[in-house]
């Protein structure tokens, strides 16, 4: 479904991406695990047309997704959940919600809003409520129920499991299972890889720019290398 090959990604004078390569498959949850710095950020904006790549090549279903501007993938049926949430904190619930959907005009918006609401009942109670003033839990929720409201066929999660207590966080991780159990191929970051690895069907390992390990989340897991970086084994 998604397909990048040899993408290089400078800021300024540094480096960020070096060459990364990875594929997502239609209906699999694939893990982009990492330390801090080592680019998993950048290749989620770059596959969202945020950060723009020097080299290399993004695709769709085969087709060129590099350059094109940020509504146009989101249009193409890519949602991106960034890191920190960025929820516009002083429009309320329904609003920030209905931005989720602000390019559609299909018939489906009302049915993608019932969706969020069976994912996430407690943002049906807070509708009218500031999205500021929810908690860091409830705020996630809202993150993701905004680019769910997108109807995305490829949804990108950004470091869902950062902030939330280990209730919360295991509650997130199953309703990411669940949305990608309902059709939606997800593409997951997370400094979690316990968890990431535990709900992926497989994974890659970014150091420094660079791919350094891919295998099924099973491999991964029993990786010494990543027992040892990344699962505190
Ligand atoms: P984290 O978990 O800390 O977000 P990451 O794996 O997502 O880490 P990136 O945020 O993609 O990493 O950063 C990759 C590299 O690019 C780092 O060296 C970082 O300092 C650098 N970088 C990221 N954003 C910028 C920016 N806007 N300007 C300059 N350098 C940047």
């Amino acid at each position: 479904m998604l397909a990048i090959e040899d993408l290089h990604v400078f800021y300024g004078g540094i480096h960020a991406l070096k060459g990364v390569a990875l594929q997502v498959k239609r209906g699999e949850i694939v893990a982009l695990l990492g330390n801090n710095g080592a680019g998993k950020t950048t290749t989620l904006k770059c596959i969202s047309g945020l950060v723009s790549h020097r080299r290399g090549r993004i695709t769709l279903d085969g087709r060129v997704l590099s350059g094109a501007p940020p509504h146009e993938i989101v249009l193409r049926g890519i949602a991106h959940v960034p890191e920190g949430r960025r929820i516009f904190n002083r429009l309320t619930v329904r609003e920030n919600l209905g931005m989720g959907a602000y390019l559609r005009s299909d018939a489906g918006v009302s049915a993608d809003l019932d969706r969020v609401f069976a994912l996430f009942p407690i943002l049906r109670e807070r509708l009218g409520q500031s999205a500021g003033t929810l908690s860091g839990g409830e705020q996630q929720m809202l993150a993701i129920g905004r680019a769910l409201m997108a109807s995305p066929r490829l949804l990108l999660l950004d470091e869902p499991s950062m902030g939330l207590s280990p209730v919360l966080v295991e509650r997130i991780f199953e309703t990411i299972a669940g949305i990608n159990r309902q059709g939606t191929t997800i593409l997951l970051v997370e400094q979690n890889a316990a968890m990431a690895l535990a709900v992926a069907h497989r994974g890659y390992v970014l150091e420094t720019g660079t791919i350094a390990l891919s295998g099924t989340a099973a491999e991964l897991a029993e990786n010494p290398q990543v027992k040892r970086a990344y699962l505190g084994d």
